[in-house]
């Protein structure tokens, strides 16, 4: 079965998330287990816990994800900013632990270019440390990034640069293909794409793949903008995620939409609607994607 789901919000509750994922039929979801623009060290209240828990169980979704806040940085040449950093993150995975969620989901985090090895060397520390404690529950997924600014991990390089000064763990990757393409991968070219994964199983092996965010490129490749677009509408396009969904190999992987959203579920069901229709092996032309937006509310 895919596992198919979209970032959906914790408004009113965390429980609140599992409704609203059912409600769009997805068969997996993403949250944020806190606000994702400040600092949250914060645990869980019992009872939302428990009330997220039983509806989670009631729903059968699985597995359940967890993006780590933005403000995160672990590989800051800033003391405070990375002790923060280890103080949100341990709260991170607390919260996780007491929601059940299985995946975690972190961007390494930025640092100036003259400083990317200790910058590294930082946040494999750190992130050692969380190991220890946590295990894999949840199991951490380091995000390929676009490179904006100067975020590191924008390149499976890197990446595996990272794994590799980890203590041997099941330490995953989260590959989002907005931010493959805006790093330079050319995901929207068939050569391209198949570089890409056979890079990808060459470094880390299908086993390392932990989450895939489908997202569409709102600029052109070898961008290093991190701006998402909806799928089939962006510089990715349309093959680039029939290309995805027709690929046996990532079929069991969970995909998470972080498109755009608007102020009800209508950008999330067009974009599901088009992934599933994908899925299904649907010829979906370029002319009838655009009709779906033209046409209002018609989902
Ligand atoms: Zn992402
Ligand atoms: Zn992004």
């Amino acid at each position: 079965m895919l596992r198919l789901g979209v970032h959906v919000s914790i408004a009113g509750g965390v429980a609140q998330a599992v409704e609203r994922a059912l409600h769009l039929g997805c068969t997996t979801f993403q949250v944020f287990t806190a606000a994702s623009r400040r600092w949250a060290f914060d645990a869980v209240p019992q009872e939302s816990a428990e009330l997220f828990r039983l509806e989670r169980a009631r729903s059968g979704i699985t597995p359940v994800i967890a993006h780590a806040p933005y403000l995160l940085n672990l590989a800051s040449p800033d003391e405070r900013v990375r002790q923060m950093s280890i103080r949100a993150l341990d709260a991170e995975f607390r919260r996780c632990q007491q929601l059940g969620i299985e995946l975690l989901v972190l961007h390494p985090g930025s640092c100036p270019p003259q400083e990317r090895t200790t910058g590294i060397a930082h946040l494999c520390t750190a992130l050692a440390r969380m190991l220890a404690e946590y295990g894999s529950s949840p199991r951490l997924c380091l995000e390929l990034t676009a490179g904006q600014g100067n975020a590191l991990g924008s390149s499976l390089e890197e990446l595996e640069t990272m794994l590799g000064c980890l203590p041997d763990g099941d330490v995953g990757v989260c590959v989002d293909t907005c931010h493959a393409l805006a790093a330079g991968y050319r995901l929207d070219l068939p050569e391209g794409y198949e570089r890409f994964w056979e890079e990808f199983q060459r470094r880390f092996g299908w086993e390392r793949l932990g989450v895939l965010h489908l997202n569409d490129s709102r600029y052109p490749a070898g961008s290093r903008r991190d701006r998402h677009e909806h799928i089939g509408l962006g510089y990715c396009g349309l093959e680039c995620f029939r290309r995805i969904l027709q690929e046996p190999r990532l079929r069991s992987i969970p995909m998470i939409l972080e498109t755009p959203k608007g102020e009800d579920e209508r950008e999330d069901r067009i974009n599901l609607s088009v992934l599933r229709r994908l899925a299904r092996g649907e010829m979906l032309s370029e002319q009838e994607l655009q009709q779906l937006w033209s046409q209002d509310g018609t989902l």
